[in-house]
């Protein structure tokens, strides 16, 4: 069961392709440690509202959300934000439905306007429900639009649309006592949305996550990033824990590689950074030691709540804490890598 304070699981920690990869036998992907496993990244915020309310707000819905919704029991999704428009951060939409029936309601999706434009073309039997042949079961899902969090009122470089609500700061999305503040992220030359993450200042929900030994608030998710522009990094300060995007050892045009993330979380500062959107060529026992405090390798099904050091979820009802990481010193051995080929990610 969800705690009564805010929690965030992270389901997926892996990239694109998901670890292990199709057709691969690196180590990595022939791999027996169980955080080798990395199903496409993706987080739920989990926590109980001020009326006695379990809540859960997802974090893009990719392929595997049907796979980690089982394996941690979900029964509902309250929201879904979107940070972007890739495949393996929005095919696990259609698998909403199944939330839409246990909670007998429908469910807000937030998005910015190019985002949407990917929903409508992929989702059309969703969205428009009355040119199926069939009247089917499909998700029912409520259109919301997040403006840019620039505040630019600059049109959209491809569609030419101006974005639907424009001007000022990042406007916050709150929901149910949690707030959702959008950060505009580069992956490589698109413009994605990271999320700051916390109870809404002055609440009580606010008031409990800030009195408990472990509080993890405020939170940021930056997945897929390669750049965080200059205005963004401002309301990425004084986070108490951040999921970064750190996805090889080697560069990549739209992602973070491990140098270009720690790099970034030291700039941040936050508390405890946990690495996501990792691939095959890197393997968590041999690698992670090289990772300086305070970041550590994201795991599916890890847990930052408010009230419990990180732990991982390996199922319903079952978890166990996060082991310790025992890092290496440059004057250390260093381990031999092979890497695997170069390949898209
Ligand atoms: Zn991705
Ligand atoms: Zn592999
Ligand atoms: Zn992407």
């Amino acid at each position: 069961m969800p705690s009564a304070l805010p929690e965030i699981l992270f389901l997926g920690t892996g990239t694109s392709s998901g670890v292990p990869v199709i057709a691969c036998a690196c180590d990595t992907c022939r791999s027996s440690d169980p955080r080798d496993t990395r199903t496409r990244t993706g987080a739920a915020v989990r926590w109980t509202d001020d009326s006695g309310h379990p809540r859960v707000v997802l974090l893009d819905a990719g392929p595997d959300l049907r796979t980690q919704a089982l394996r941690h029991d979900l029964w509902r999704a309250d929201a879904i934000l979107f940070t972007h428009n890739h495949v393996d951060h929005l095919f696990g939409l259609d698998d909403v439905r199944r939330f839409n029936v246990a909670m007998r309601s429908p469910i807000d999706i937030y998005a910015e306007e190019r985002v949407w434009e990917a929903l409508h073309r992929v989702y059309k039997h969703v969205f428009d429900r009355a040119s199926n042949i069939n009247d089917s079961f499909v998700a029912d899902l409520i259109e919301r639009r997040i403006a840019d969090p620039d505040g630019a009122n600059t049109p959209d470089p491809r569609s030419g649309r101006l974005p639907a609500a424009q001007g000022g700061s990042a406007v916050p999305i709150d929901i149910h006592g949690m707030r959702f503040t959008p950060v505009r992220l580069l992956h490589g030359h698109l413009p994605i949305l990271g999320f700051r993450i916390e109870p809404v200042p002055g609440t009580d929900l606010a008031r409990r996550a800030l009195a408990s030994a472990h509080n993890p608030f405020p939170f940021a998710w930056c997945t897929d990033t390669s750049a965080i522009p200059p205005k963004s990094w401002l309301p990425l300060t004084g986070l108490r824990a951040l999921a970064l995007d750190g996805l090889r050892h080697r560069s990549h045009p739209t992602h973070f590689n491990l140098d270009r993330a720690v790099d970034a979380a030291a700039r941040l500062g936050a508390d405890q950074t946990w690495l996501i959107h990792i691939a095959h060529e890197v393997l968590h026992a041999r690698d992670e030691p090289d990772m300086p405090e305070p970041v550590r390798f994201g795991i599916d099904g890890l847990v930052l709540s408010c009230d419990q050091p990180p732990r991982i979820e390996t199922g319903p009802g079952r978890s166990q804490p996060v082991p310790p990481v025992d890092r290496r010193s440059p004057d250390d051995p260093q381990p031999v890598r092979v890497e695997p080929e170069d390949e898209p990610s």
